[in-house]
């Protein structure tokens, strides 16, 4: 995935890591070749100027930070500088209950809005999808066919009058928590277009418009996030087709300057090639320093409250924070996505023990939201009759109550194994996932 982009950074951040010694020359040589890669991948020469201005600012021009070596000075700038360049992380979709799809013909709208659906059902949520494009006469049977897939339903108005179709989507999927609406595209954002997206967006009213750009647009994603942005207010843009360009990097760092942020990223035509998009994660991965520095990488910016972090080395960490450990895995991504990542683990994982994994992870976080604030401080105080009463409120057997006990403590104790200066090693993290019940 992302390549070119991607193996030129890794390249570099290897050569960076490896190197024996790095000097201010060795860091000019780098900054160089990394101008190159950006180009190469559409970015814009501005943004890449800008971007390679920072870091030789930073890393060759300012005081080097107490207690860090020029390496590590400059590989965690250049990280810090990337996730700039590729955007802040959005705010996702809760409680959106009206999203139109916009975007020019081709751009992977379709496809997306069935991605969008099962990104949701798997969050647990009852989305509908409501085909606009009559303009394409095969496009509503598109997503029919998408939506019967994902068992998810579909609406067509039978006189291919769009307005029409709105309307009856609204009133048939009152009930449902989400409702798509897939609009028709044009070669360019014409004045046919311009009116009907208009029109549709004073009758749906959405609570978001997402505008979907494909990847291999390059830098020239911004003119056109920008332009359907004055015309119907995008709250978020979905770059589509990451895979298989060049030019991911340059439709990134493009639409990152603009009022409208990237929300996920296709990455594959099936229907579960969609991620959440989160800039940090995804500059790690690009790096190829993989989830596991990304983790460690955010505890050094103190984003893991260092509170947080020190009682989890203590082995102190409260079942609350044991939630918010499973709660940020799933903000990560499926469980799947996540273990594949994992230098070593990749691939390894038969399919139905991770789903049986993420669904167990579901679990756990129910049986933890029925315990009390003290129960959740205080594991130690669940005795048989609180775990009775925990399993009848979270509609969970006492079987799962006493396993996820059980977890709780096996990770508890691994944590207080891994303090030290350390933290998570490759082979520590393969132990994590042991105590969540993968085994190798
Ligand atoms: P629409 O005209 O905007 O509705 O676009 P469609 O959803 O019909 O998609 C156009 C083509 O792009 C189809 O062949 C899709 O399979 C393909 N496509 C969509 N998203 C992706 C993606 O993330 N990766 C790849 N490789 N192809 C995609
Ligand atoms: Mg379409």
């Amino acid at each position: 995935m992302f390549d070119s982009l991607s193996k030129g950074l890794s390249g570099l951040i290897n050569r960076l890591t490896t190197g024996t010694s790095v000097d201010k020359k060795a860091v000019e040589e780098i900054l160089v070749d990394m101008k190159k890669i950006l180009l190469q991948s559409d970015v814009d020469i501005k943004l890449a100027d800008e971007l390679i201005a920072r870091i030789r600012k930073k890393t060759l021009e300012e005081k080097l930070p107490a207690g860090m070596t020029l390496r590590e000075h400059v590989l965690k700038t250049i990280y810090d500088e990337l996730v700039v360049l590729l955007g802040s992380q959005a705010v996702g979709l809760l409680g959106k209950k009206r999203i139109l799809f916009v975007g020019l013909f081709g751009s992977g709208k379709t496809t997306t809005v069935a991605k969008l659906a099962r990104y949701l059902q798997k969050q647990g949520l009852k989305s509908a999808l409501v085909a606009l494009d009559y303009h394409r006469p095969a496009a509503p049977q598109q997503l029919e066919q998408l939506g019967k897939q994902i068992g998810v339903p579909v609406h067509i108005n039978l006189k291919k009058d769009p307005y029409e179709a709105a309307k009856e989507g609204l009133q048939k999927f009152v009930k449902y928590d989400t409702i798509i609406f897939d609009t028709a595209g044009r070669n360019a954002l014409d004045k046919e277009l311009a009116d009907e997206l208009k029109k549709l967006g004073e009758q749906i009213k959405p609570d978001e418009v997402l505008l979907v750009i494909p990847a291999d647009l390059g830098k020239v994603a911004r003119v056109q996030a920008e332009e359907f942005h004055k015309l119907v207010g995008v709250t978020g843009v979905i770059i589509s087709k990451m895979d298989g360009t060049a030019k991911a990097g340059g439709a990134l760092a493009a639409t990152s300057v603009t009022n409208a942020k990237v929300k996920f990223i296709g990455v594959g035509e099936k229907i579960d090639q969609f991620e959440l998009y989160d800039p940090k994660r995804f500059v790690s991965r690009l790096l190829g320093l993989g989830d596991i520095e990304s983790l460690l990488e955010k505890a050094k910016e103190a984003e893991l409250k260092p509170e947080t972090a020190e009682k989890m080395l203590e082995g102190k960490f409260t079942l609350q924070d044991f939630l918010e450990q499973i709660e940020s895995l799933g903000k990560m991504g499926s469980f799947g996505s996540i273990m594949k990542m994992i230098p070593g683990l990749g691939g390894k994982i038969p399919e139905e023990m991770l789903e049986a994994q993420e669904s167990k992870m579901k679990n756990f976080r129910v049986i933890i939201q029925s315990m009390t604030k003290q129960e959740r401080e205080n594991p130690s105080t669940i005795n048989q009759s609180r775990i009775k009463r925990i399993a009848k409120g979270s509609g969970r057997t006492e079987a799962e109550v006493r396993e996820l006990l059980n977890q709780y403590e096996n990770a508890k104790k691994l944590m207080k194994s891994m303090g030290g200066a350390a933290g998570l090693q490759r082979g520590q993290f393969k132990n994590l996932a042991k105590q969540f019940g993968f085994k190798f």
